[in-house]
């Protein structure tokens, strides 16, 4: 089952974590996470120019090297970028020090490739340990989400995804799109679409 939105419950355990964006001017803050991956993000990037709208792109360190050029083309668009690990590591299943190398490992690749220090960082699967995440926030902001779009779920149509995301989406929501491989085939059926919907409402995107 995809967990739309995040209840308030949950968030109140970890009040230290961004989950809602500042809701003024409606502004909604729209995310994709795993990239850089040639051809989806170049998509994302393409669909956002041509609407004028900015998001934020948690990036795996090991895309980042593999694609600096994309990564560059990212913030040189005036997107915000965010540290999601070197290798998409799950926090639940990696000791301390290999989670925190890899964190590190991330940023050092934005820093030599784009000279760029990223201030957030997002957990891949959202899934961190409470000592990683101490660790984590001396260095960056936690930032997690309000809204999953359900765009990786393979049991979901792409009316299905657009649909439910626009219903539980308002203004100052953190929403999670993912520019992948698992993604590239169903973004182009969604995406335009939100994003008119997102402007059609009157609201304007922003990065965290
Ligand atoms: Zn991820």
């Amino acid at each position: 089952m995809v967990w739309h939105t995040v209840p308030t419950l949950v968030q109140r355990v970890f009040p230290e974590r961004i989950w809602n964006g500042n809701p003024e001017n409606n502004r909604i803050y729209l995310t994709f996470d795993d990239g850089p991956v040639p051809g989806v993000t170049d998509f994302v990037l393409d669909e956002l120019a041509k609407r004028n709208q900015v998001a934020t792109f948690f990036v795996v360190g090991d895309n980042v090297c593999k694609h600096p050029e994309l990564a560059r083309r990212i913030l040189d668009s005036g997107h915000q970028i965010g540290n999601h690990t070197f290798n998409h590591l799950n926090g639940w299943k990696t000791d301390l020090n290999s989670y925190i190398e890899s964190v590190v490992q991330c940023q050092e690749s934005l820093r030599d490739l784009l000279a760029f220090e990223a201030i957030f960082f997002r957990p891949p699967y959202g899934l961190l340990t409470q000592s990683q995440a101490k660790l984590v926030r001396e260095t960056h902001q936690i930032a997690m989400w309000s809204l999953l779009s359900g765009d990786y779920d393979e049991q979901l149509r792409s009316e299905e995804i657009l649909e439910k995301t626009k219903i539980h989406s308002a203004q100052g929501k953190i929403v999670v799109f993912h520019d992948q491989e698992k993604t590239a085939k169903v973004l182009p059926n969604f995406l335009p679409h939100y994003l008119d919907y997102v402007l059609d409402q009157g609201w304007s995107t922003s990065t965290l």
